[in-house]
């Protein structure tokens, strides 16, 4: 009598626990999958190597950049804390997303650790975001989410997801479930749960570093494949409302009113937004057309060459490789030994001299 009454205790010591671990499932039968416990000694500077074996779907590691998926765009609801935000105009900068709700205790004890990453990364280029997801009905009021936004201290943007559809797109069965964007909004990490912090910091940083890495990179004289992606917002910031006209709207420059088409000294010539090396000067010519040219750029694979029909012509549009920056056009009326000329915008151009 007495051992069974010490088993049933241990019963509902055990399953209280293990509720209290998984957090609130959806389904009895969802694949929740726990941060397993990692050593506390864990390193939060390293940077993550990305799992090979990983699938697109993996929880608890680095998905590798070439099997992650594209995540499925936020569907509307009320923004809290924020203006209307959209991946899109997030591009380039790392998202961490919550799927949450402000009652659920098991989202309660992440939110420690997310305003953490928020205050630590917010000026690195993380972007966070809680998507409140309802379980019951009153969990749908504004007023009440708000409320319980306040209560809780949560300065980052939350958004309503009251019909649950960002909550679908994604997949997700359990509050609260954790995925990390790498800057070209690719889902790189998935945790179900709570815990797993250490790892979460890692992954972030490895993320923000990622574009780093293409920006600061030796390898500025030939075009490696990792592409720079930023939101206007960001370009807006790096370039003048001139530059971003020409590289980011296609814009160009009235002839003879930029910088370079005079431009004799010997060098090189970079892409403005990005620092790829372009065109060198031995290949500039005097075109008269008031527009810096050249015959051939420093390396074929520098820059991409796009069929381009606005205004009624047939042009090819010439863009940096590495950023997708608009750079001029290319027309087959330039000199030997290619027979091109490449019409540059200066504005799209940085030159240095050799
Ligand atoms: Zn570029």
């Amino acid at each position: 009598m007495k051992n069974r009454l010490i088993l049933g205790v241990l019963f509902i010591v055990v399953t209280v626990s293990v509720v209290f671990i998984i957090g609130r499932s959806r389904q009895a039968a969802s694949a929740v999958n726990l941060g397993e416990a990692r050593p506390a000694a864990e390193e939060a500077t390293n940077l993550v190597p990305a799992d090979a074996s990983a699938t697109p779907d993996s929880t608890d590691v680095l998905i590798p950049a070439e099997k992650a998926r594209m995540a499925p765009a936020l569907a509307s609801g009320t923004w809290l804390n924020s203006e209307t935000l959209t991946l899109e105009k997030l591009r380039g900068r790392v998202v961490y997303l919550e799927f949450w709700t402000f009652s659920c205790s098991n989202c309660i004890n992440t939110l420690p650790a997310i305003k953490g990453y928020d205050a630590k990364f917010r000026e690195k280029g993380l972007v966070v975001i809680g998507v409140q997801s309802p379980e019951f009905e009153s969990e749908k009021s504004l007023e009440t989410i708000k409320r319980g936004v306040a209560r809780l201290d949560v300065k980052y943007p939350v958004v309503t997801d009251n019909e649950m559809k960002t909550w679908d797109a994604y997949g997700v069965n359990a509050w609260p479930t954790i995925f990390i964007l790498d800057k070209q909004g690719r889902i790189r990490y998935k945790h179900v749960g709570e815990g797993a912090y250490a790892m979460q910091e890692r992954v972030i940083q490895t993320l923000l570093a990622e574009g780093d890495k293409a920006m600061s990179s030796t390898t500025n004289d030939e075009f490696g494949g990792t592409k720079i992606v930023r939101s206007d917002e960001e370009w807006r910031k790096l370039l003048t409302p001139e530059q971003f006209h020409v590289l980011r709207e296609k814009g160009t420059e009235r002839a003879f009113t930029g910088e370079y088409a005079d431009n004799h000294e010997a060098g090189d010539y970079y892409c403005r937004a990005c620092h790829l090396k372009l065109f060198s000067s031995k290949t500039k010519f005097e075109s008269g057309t008031g527009w810096p040219s050249f015959y051939e750029p420093i390396n074929k694979k520098n820059v991409t060459e796009i069929a381009d029909r606005s205004y009624g012509m047939v042009r090819t549009e010439v863009v940096c490789s590495r950023c997708g920056s608009h750079l001029g056009h290319v027309f087959d009326d330039g000199p030997q030994p290619t027979g091109l000329r490449y019409c540059m915008n200066s504005a799209s151009l940085k030159f240095e001299k050799s």
